[in-house]
């Protein structure tokens, strides 16, 4: 029977991608910087990678911060401050609260019957003005960010953190959600958790990430968490 619930906050609960093109549109008209739709895809896919690079060790996350909008902001022709506009841009995104549909609807349910937790990799600002301004926090018994932490997932550092928070807590009555085969999937995978992946567009799972289940839309957990 299922206890704990480790849920993964960005294209699990938050639409991110929705979030990020927000902030960046509302950061780039600020700076009354003219931009497409294919500018805002480019921002997305340069922070992917960059996020991707974090996971790997190979960057930092304050070198994150800024170079993502220096590789970004280099699109234009225009003398702008890379590290002014990633305040800018962090400011606005603390703000956003797109959710991924029904996710509301299954924090409510699931909180009810399990002891939930967040488990993010992001930054505290970001994280924590989005969840108080989509106001899901009070479906959570803790927040688990990574940069609070000083480990990001799939880093069994994250999880041991996230476990010792726990009073009483049982392995092996705790579910971790999330959408990546990386930092969730694979994470989870090692650290021994039953893990489920959000997977509504049915991507492949990597031979290296392979979840126990998985649920194309959020609707679908609370029975299959009452089935395990
Ligand atoms: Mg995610």
């Amino acid at each position: 029977m299922i206890k704990t619930v480790f849920l993964d906050l960005d294209d699990t609960i938050f639409d991110f991608k929705a979030c990020e093109r927000q902030a960046l549109a509302a950061s780039l008209t600020k700076c009354a910087i003219s931009f497409n739709d294919s500018d805002l895809t480019a921002y997305s896919e340069i922070n992917d990678a960059m996020w991707k690079a974090l996971e790997r060790g190979e960057i930092t996350r304050d070198e994150l911060r800024v170079k993502r909008f220096e590789v970004f902001l280099s699109r234009f022709s225009l003398c702008l401050d890379a590290a002014q506009f990633a305040d800018l841009y962090m400011e606005h995104l603390a703000a956003t609260n797109v959710l991924i549909q029904g996710a509301r609807e299954v924090l409510e349910t699931l909180s009810k019957r399990y002891d939930l937790y967040a488990v993010t990799n992001g930054y505290e600002y970001t994280q924590r003005g989005r969840i108080r301004s989509a106001d899901i926090g009070k479906y959570f018994k803790d927040i688990f960010i990574s940069q609070c932490i000083g480990a990001v997932k799939p880093n069994k550092e994250f999880f041991d953190h996230c476990v010792r928070s726990i009073p009483d807590f049982d392995l092996s009555s705790t579910v971790l959600i999330g959408d990546s085969p990386t930092s969730d999937i694979s994470g989870g995978n090692g650290y021994g958790l039953y893990t489920i992946r959000y997977n509504p567009e049915h991507l492949p799972n990597p031979e290296y990430a392979i979840p126990r289940s998985e649920v194309a839309s959020l609707s679908e957990l609370p029975i299959l968490l009452q089935s395990l």
